[in-house]
């Protein structure tokens, strides 16, 4: 088993998101793609767009880790398994949106946390420039690192935006990836114990 990745650093040392230079930005692109900043439908565009990215990239200002603040000592020996966390993200390679389900499962040792924890670990990984395979790692550290169970599982699966509109144009196929860590990976009937609830008939 590889060591787990430590998720990637918070920017909370740094300034907050400067959406007055977000602006200044869209309006250079809005140029640049030979449109008039000024007439009536894209006058108040680059404000727009300057708060969407500040609320879809908040996730840069906080800690993964941070979200589960809270856990509990409780001697269930079960797999326990949120499914069906729904999530959107931007894909750092064109900044386009990917949105899909996230399925978590874990094996405690002693400790659970509450199933919103688990969901907000997702939510703040996804509001940040990002990519499928590291979202999905990423939550399986974090979720690791923090109550330490005997084994984390996480699967992703999301229909990407830059795969739909450019490119191959492929609308409707999605991508599935999965991160597994202790017991998932050392026990196949730990992991297709999971699998078959987290991508089962729902
Ligand atoms: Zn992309």
């Amino acid at each position: 088993m590889r060591p787990d990745r430590i998720p990637l650093a918070t920017h909370s040392d740094q300034a907050p998101i400067d959406t007055d230079r977000i602006e200044r930005a869209v309006t250079e692109i809005l140029l640049a793609i030979g449109e008039d900043p000024t007439r009536e439908g894209l006058q108040e565009t680059p404000r727009r767009i300057a708060q969407a990215y500040a609320y879809l990239f908040s996730g840069l200002s906080r800690d993964p880790a941070g979200a589960i603040d809270a856990s509990f000592h409780e001697e269930y020996e079960g797999m326990v398994v949120l499914k069906d966390i729904q999530f959107f993200s931007m894909c750092e390679h064109h900044l386009l949106p990917f949105w899909g389900m996230a399925h978590v499962g874990y094996l405690p040792s002693g400790e659970i946390v509450g199933a919103s924890k688990l969901a907000r670990v997702i939510d703040n990984l996804a509001k940040r420039p990002q990519l499928q395979e590291r979202l999905t790692d990423d939550a399986a550290a974090t979720i690791a690192k923090v109550i330490k169970p005997q084994g984390v599982a996480v699967v992703v699966e999301a229909e990407h935006m830059c795969i739909a509109m450019r490119g191959i144009q492929k609308p409707g196929s999605r991508m599935i990836t999965s991160a597994m860590r202790g017991s998932f990976l050392s026990d196949p009937r730990t992991r297709n114990e999971f699998m078959a609830i987290a991508t089962g008939q729902r």
